[in-house]
């Protein structure tokens, strides 16, 4: 037992996706982008309120985290936080998008609103 790595259900999806369903998710992601318009900050978003999700293969999962793992083919725990450069959380630009803490993803906040 002492070579065993625990992944969590977040790593253990990702992994299936990026091994066995790559092209499958691909697509997704052309369909996901393709409904999203370009607006005047160079985002792609669409006309929605809430962060965008999208279902795939029995998961529910926050569209700009499912963009970025399929795109960068990487494999993320639950405890990564995907961060928007742009502070636009309904983004979903590949180019926007990088991975941190969740301890990041406040820091970010904070620097948008000045208080850093
Ligand atoms: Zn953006």
């Amino acid at each position: 037992m002492s070579d065993f790595v625990y992944h969590d259900d977040s790593e253990v999806w990702l992994t299936e996706i990026t091994s066995n369903h790559y092209e499958e998710a691909l697509s997704r992601v052309d369909l996901l982008l393709g409904r999203t318009e370009e607006d005047a900050n160079g985002c792609w978003v669409r006309g929605t309120v809430k962060r965008p999700k999208t279902r795939f293969r029995g998961r529910q999962v926050a569209a700009a985290r499912f963009v970025y793992c399929v795109v960068n083919r990487e494999v993320l725990s639950e405890r990564v936080v995907i961060r928007h450069r742009c502070h636009n959380e309904l983004c979903c630009r590949p180019e926007h998008l990088q991975t941190g803490s969740a301890a990041d993803n406040k820091r970010d906040d904070w620097e948008y609103y000045g208080l850093l």
